[in-house]
């Protein structure tokens, strides 16, 4: 992962699929002592290996090391000399079929900037080994399908590192020399080694207890630096309510004693499932009114259920190899999505994945980065962590359960769980499991599993007599090494309503199949109004002949809430899409403008609806998703039109925003629906009539900010003052700094919201935050905050001349020394020049290209900028 190759001409090797070969040798069992320091941690390793009957014959025992030296090995107790290093790999010559090997290496953590392996945070000891971290800590079969009892022993310094934690159930612990003390813990639970983890720190532990299904009491602990423990009764509550929603939903209990959960400032990702300790990034445990908005309460609970979640999807059944991925992660996420849907509203909930998925994969799969949901081929698998595995393999996954119905789907799931529990398994066991156990034919619907890229459907309708006659076409454009794809299966619940009485005729369920198929519905004695992929039960975009009326219409009436935010979205997209286009009248764009505030007038006027859903229903659509739906753009004039739209909408609907802000400012701060809906609306209204009457937003925006009681209110309050050039936006965010002073995940929201503002001088805004003493490229967090919010703002980025282009580069590579996991996020941001006007595609592709000749690069950012310019 930090593998710097000086040779620019010597690309790094490609890793196919179609070569898995199962492993040559076993480990039954390891036992880990690892001597603890700061910046020498000694770690001897004895490993029981076994021949693998089922594998290729060989006297070579092959073990991945990442930067390792051997310090002394062993086999059967004897110093062992018939070794060599091949690359970073030790190879170990063995006569005969069982061997005990016992390997010691010597690591430095706080050397350890990768944040991969065993690294230091704030005086911490932690790790991370997905997907291979563990061969930076010892040499081992570093892949998922080895799988072994761990045994671990830990002694260091008692004042530095008072908690020592592991995998599994402590069994034994003391006093050693000269104030140090020793744990050691056992994981009866076979483990591939990237469920391995370790931590040893100074903690305090938030305690509960759940017990379950069988009567067994788990104990639960959330670890945290002193000071943060009252932050975590949010993480705790949900812990213990995803323990239960999976027994309930899919019948999976929990396996161990305990269950732990450390949360560590410096982390690359959001969170990691290690088999009984799992290890978080503190923004998704630590929550409290003050310090967490709406979104970061939910964000904390879907991913403490998805971390959960992986004990069985991904811990009990583990992937045979890292093109598996998805099998665990996008099932894992459809299970937390479905966890989080049945916590809070189901629509809000299907709205707000779609959207991810809109502004996130759907780029993906249009750009030079495309890959299917189990990748035939990659060069470093950490970029392989992608909304296209995770997002779109949960959509996949999800798809299923339309075809199937939740009943017969747990049937499969069941079967799954029990064919394959202790194994390694792949995303086809998953597939055939569903099959056998649902009862469905998914032969073809294993595309969705192969091919790279977007469906597009195209309807056409036709009304003759009482006929209607629905002719679906399916579309796939090429994506990289995909030239031609072949038809999916694509599930669409569809309606077709009566205008007259506002009522469709019963939902259907079309299956599109074929490259065009026909479905004919009777009974129509007009032509009806038809709304087509409802709850977006396929992850594909639609062109269909719905006129503005119609979907005017569909937004104020469809009985299913994401048809009705869909409606929506289309009326403002296809509007918004003219306008940029350029092909749009005066007349035309009043027109369609007065469309669009007539449908968010009934929106806001709505009595029925729920604030929570009124608030998805006033969301424009997003700017990458515009994008999408143009071959070619000018990212500036996305901007201007969708602000322009804004601005309308706010002088035109002032009178209703003002009164909707009133009405939401006197709900008082709770966490209930009602209370996190007004707080929503308190957005939407500000953020349409900054545009609007700058005055009026920034008075109020400053009123709700010196009121606020929690971080929704002052966070929302702050982005809109952050957007505007008035007096009170330095006041206040001079303010937010200094009051939460040393609070780090504030900190990050204070940078963030500056360099994802609308304002103008966001750009300069940003070169001077990078100076600032709180920026740190050493923290992960801390570089998203400011880089990867800067990144997708695009009329910051996109600005002429390029500016923003070079800083993202420079990042890039000054970054990729320190975590090259991190660095290689941020070339897909530069990766999409074929979606932009020619210039800027020339300054975008200069910027790759600069990168590329680096005299080093890491594997990782070196893999995404090559395939960013083929
Ligand atoms: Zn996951």
């Amino acid at each position: 992962m930090n593998d710097l190759s000086s040779a620019p001409f010597a690309p790094p090797p490609v890793i196919h699929r179609a070569d898995y070969r199962p492993p040559e040798w076993l480990i039954p069992q390891i036992a880990l002592n690892f001597a603890l320091s700061l910046d020498a941690t000694k770690v001897q390793s004895t490993l029981k290996v076994r021949r693998n009957p089922a594998g290729d014959a060989t006297t070579q025992l092959r073990l991945n090391g990442d930067a390792l030296e051997a310090k002394a090995i062993t086999v059967d107790g004897h110093p062992h000399n018939d070794w060599h290093m091949d690359g970073s790999d030790l190879v170990i010559d063995l006569p005969g079929d069982a061997h005990d090997i016992g390997i010691e290496t010597l690591i430095d953590p706080t050397a350890n900037t990768q944040l991969s392996g065993l690294y230091a945070s704030n005086g911490l000891l932690c790790t991370q080994c997905e997907a291979e971290g563990f061969r930076r800590i010892t040499f081992f079969p570093d892949r998922p399908d080895v799988l072994s009892v761990y045994s671990v022993r830990m002694s260091g310094d008692k004042a530095a590192f008072p908690v020592l934690l592991s995998n599994g159930n402590p069994t034994d612990s003391g006093d050693g020399p000269d104030d140090t003390h020793w744990a050691e813990w056992h994981d009866p639970w076979p483990k591939p080694s990237y469920l391995f983890a370790l931590v040893a720190g100074d903690l305090v532990a938030n305690r509960d207890s759940f017990t379950t299904m069988n009567g067994r009491k788990v104990s639960l602990a959330i670890y945290v630096r002193a000071g943060d423990e009252e932050r975590t009764d949010h993480a705790m509550r949900s812990l213990i309510a995803s323990m239960k929603w999976d027994e309930d939903v899919y019948g999976r209990e929990y396996d161990l004693d305990i269950f732990n959960i450390v949360a560590v400032s410096d982390f690359n990702a959001g969170a990691m499932e290690n088999k009984g300790l799992n290890v978080f990034n503190t923004r998704y445990i630590l929550a409290d009114p003050e310090t967490a908005t709406d979104g970061d309460y939910d964000a904390v609970e879907g991913v403490v259920a998805h971390e959960y979640f992986h004990n069985w999807s991904g811990n009990r059944v583990t992937c045979r190899d890292w093109f598996q991925l998805s099998l665990k992660e996008g099932f894992t996420v459809l299970r937390d999505q479905q966890f989080s849907a049945d916590r809070g509203s189901p629509p809000v909930k299907r709205i707000e994945d779609v959207r991810v998925l809109r502004a996130a994969q759907f780029p993906e799969d249009s750009g030079p980065l495309a890959h299917p949901i189990r990748p035939d081929s990659y060069q470093e698998i950490s970029n392989f962590y992608t909304a296209t595995v995770y997002n779109k393999g949960a959509e996949v996954i999800r798809m299923m359960t339309v075809l199937t119905g939740m009943e017969r789907f747990l049937k499969g799931t069941s079967l799954y769980f029990d064919r394959h529990d202790g194994e390694a398994a792949t995303c086809e066991d998953f597939v055939k499991a569903i099959e056998d156990g649902a009862g469905i034919d998914l032969a073809q619907f294993r595309r969705w599993y192969e091919q790279a890229g977007t469906p597009k459907v195209t309807v056409e309708m036709a009304h003759t007599g009482s006929t209607v006659t629905l002719t679906l076409t399916q579309t796939m454009a090429p994506t990289p090494g995909q030239p031609v794809k072949q038809p999916m299966v694509i599930p669409l619940r569809t309606a077709l309503f009566d205008r007259a009485t506002g009522q469709h005729h019963g939902e259907e369920l079309l299956v599109l199949d074929q490259p065009s198929q026909t479905f004919t519905f009777e009974g129509f004695a007009d032509a009806p109004v038809l709304s087509i992929n409802r709850g977006f039960s396929a992850p594909v975009e639609i062109t269909a002949p719905i006129t503005a009326d119609d979907l005017v219409f569909l937004a104020a009436h469809d009985d299913d809430p994401f048809a009705r935010y869909e409606a929506m979205q289309q009326l403002i997209v296809r509007h918004l899409v003219a306008a940029i286009s350029g092909t749009m009248s005066d007349a035309e764009r009043a027109a369609g403008r007065a469309a669009i505030g007539d449908a968010m007038g009934a929106i806001l006027d709505d009595t029925a609806l729920d604030d929570l859903m009124r608030g998805e229903l006033l969301i424009l659509p997003g700017e990458a998703y515009l994008a999408e739906q143009l071959t070619r753009a000018d990212p500036t004039r996305i901007f201007a039109e969708r602000e322009g739209l804004k601005r309308w909408l706010g002088e035109t609907l002032k009178d209703k925003w003002l009164a909707l802000h009133d009405r939401c400012s006197a709900v008082p701060y709770s966490l209930d629906a009602a209370a996190r809906g007004a707080r929503k609306l308190k957005t939407q209204a500000l953020v349409h009539l900054a545009p609007a009457d700058p005055a009026e937003a920034a008075a109020r925006a400053k009123a709700q900010y010196d009121s606020a009681t929690n971080m929704t209110d002052r966070q929302s309050a702050l982005m809109v003052l952050c957007s505007l050039s008035v007096a009170e936006r330095e006041a206040a965010l001079a303010d937010f700094h200094d009051r939460f002073a040393g609070n780090m995940l504030v900190i990050d929201k204070w940078f963030s919201l500056q360099a994802g503002s609308l304002n103008p001088n966001a750009t300069e805004h940003v070169k001077a935050l990078a100076q600032h003493p709180d920026f740190t490229m050493a923290n992960p967090n801390r570089v998203r905050a400011l880089w990867m919010a800067y990144a997708v703002n695009a009329q910051a980025f996109h600005r002429e001349g390029g500016e923003g282009y070079r800083l993202i580069a420079d990042l890039i590579l000054r970054l990729d020394p320190i975590n090259a996991n991190v660095a290689a996020r941020f070339v897909s941001s530069l990766g999409r020049w074929k979606k932009v006007d020619e210039t800027r595609a020339a300054l975008m592709r200069a910027e790759l290209e600069r990168i590329a000749a680096a005299p080093t690069l890491s594997r990782d950012v070196r893999e995404q900028v090559t395939k960013s310019l083929e």
